[in-house]
């Protein structure tokens, strides 16, 4: 290993493992460990373990364990080298890492090339007289120029050859622009991908720039593009606006889940800061799984059109896989909070509790328009419609709850429902040989023979048999 191992033992030296660990996750004494809920698997009594003198983690769950540099790798999906380095900073130890990785070096490099280009578009959208136009659309969209510069959105002037040539002045190679994702070739030049439009740069989870999306302002031209997938970006994990909602969806243990980047802007400027976006339009498993290590809950606040209803349906049952619980804000007075800030205001994106219910409920109105629950055959449809969501909760009092709350509303007898569902359910078992959750234990077993530590199983039984009497 090219890190000196003098560096990492003085990094593991000046960190406390249970502070460290406890920024992920809640964590509570009992004997001479620390105890939580694992964050790397769905659980609702904890098994996730720190051992502070020892400086390691432990799942009994899962099986996961290792030291502090395994757990930064693990939950934060780096490379061992992203991790020392992570460590490293909160340590205040100085590691000279030269040439470890080609790969992270590469990552560092373009992650360094796209804050140089971000920093250049805002700069021109915040001063340059071509931008005005683009400057006054943000404003007049209601966005203020506090949230502006706090997400450095940019300008990418309508000469395509610009970037090219400004990033070759400043001697970045041709190869390497090449794999930038910045640009395309046609006729042996390199434009660029954004040209004339508004930028909105894309953070990482640590607040680095690794791409960009752009909004044009003509008609009949698609009005978003995205940078393509690059080695420092994976669109399917990364939400926009994580970087800046990352501390608040920790302390609140809840997110809010928007359709686009101007509604992040919105959510944001009205305080609501726990609030992140997909990039394009398919929520996916992976960004629910990201959000899992933060929180429990989320509110969907997805546009009120007919395909965002689709798309919010979508996103309860991926959450609620993931086993995150899920609310719907319903904003009456316009589609989308963008559109909220821009034509009624703050005031009202920061009331969301009042119209957010939940997804239950959401489920519930949204069947009884689709279906006539006044006949048995409509009837019989909403409790379909309702039974893959009652399916995914993983408490038995929760789903008895929903159980009794259809049957209410159905005015049919609770043992008929109860019935019915579980029909459906042994129906649904048979369909799908494996479900998605026990996929993922699955999955997470297979991984322990690399990342298992030595514990007896007396001292296993002696802690659970602990933690049972305490709680
Ligand atoms: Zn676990």
């Amino acid at each position: 290993m090219k890190i000196p191992d003098s560096a990492l033992s003085e990094i593991l030296d000046k960190l406390d493992p249970v502070e460290i660990i406890g920024e992920y996750v809640q964590l509570k004494k009992v004997g001479n460990r620390y105890w939580g809920l694992c964050p790397f698997h769905h659980e609702k009594t904890p098994s996730f373990t720190v051992s502070p003198d020892k400086g390691v983690f432990y799942c009994f769950g899962c099986h996961k364990g290792g030291g502090l540099f395994n757990f930064i790798m693990d939950i934060e999906s780096v490379s061992f080298v992203e991790a020392v380095n992570i460590l490293a900073e909160k340590a205040g130890v100085d590691i000279k890492t030269e040439n470890t990785d080609k790969r992270d070096t590469e990552k560092k490099a373009l992650e360094e090339l796209y804050n140089r280009v971000a920093g250049s578009f805002h700069y021109l959208l915040m001063n340059s007289s071509p931008a005005k136009m683009f400057l006054k659309y943000l404003l007049d969209r209601g966005i203020n120029r506090d949230t502006i510069k706090k997400f450095k959105l940019g300008y990418a002037p309508s000469d395509a050859r610009w970037l090219f040539g400004f990033l070759t002045k400043k001697n970045y190679g041709k190869d390497f622009l090449k794999k930038s994702g910045l640009f395309f070739e046609r006729n042996n030049e390199f434009l660029s991908l954004f040209y004339n439009r508004i930028i909105f740069p894309i953070l990482n989870i640590h607040g680095a720039v690794v791409a960009f999306g752009g909004r044009t302002l003509k008609e009949n031209v698609s009005k978003y593009i995205n940078s393509p997938e690059t080695l420092i970006f994976h669109k399917k994990d990364n939400l926009f606006g994580i970087y800046n909602a990352i501390k608040d969806i920790r302390q609140k243990k809840e997110f809010i889940l928007v359709e686009g980047y101007m509604d992040v802007l919105a959510m944001h400027q009205a305080g609501l800061i726990n609030t992140v976006a997909p990039l394009g339009t398919a929520f996916t498993s992976s960004q629910a799984a990201r959000l899992k290590r933060y929180a429990g809950r989320g509110i969907i606040a997805f546009d009120s059109d007919s395909a965002g209803t689709e798309a919010t349906v979508r996103a309860i049952n991926i959450l609620e896989k993931e086993g995150i619980q899920t609310s719907v804000a319903n904003f009456k007075e316009a589609k989308d909070p963008a559109e909220i800030l821009q034509k009624v205001g703050e005031i009202k994106l920061k009331k969301i509790e009042e119209y957010t219910i939940n997804s239950f409920q959401y489920l519930l109105n949204r069947a009884a328009i689709r279906h006539n629950g006044k006949t048995p055959e409509g009837k019989s449809e909403i409790a379909k419609e309702l039974f893959p969501y009652i399916a995914e909760s993983d408490s038995q009092v929760r789903k008895d709850g929903f159980l009794k709350e259809l049957s209410d509303y159905l005015d049919i007898s609770y043992n008929s429902i109860l019935f019915d569902f579980t029909e459906w359910q042994t129906k649904s078992l048979r369909t799908v040989r494996y479900p998605a959750k026990s996929k993922k234990y699955v999955k997470e077993e297979n991984l322990q023979e690399g990342n298992a530590i030595d514990l007896h199983s007396n001292e296993l039984f002696l802690i659970i048999a602990v933690v049972l009497n305490r709680d």
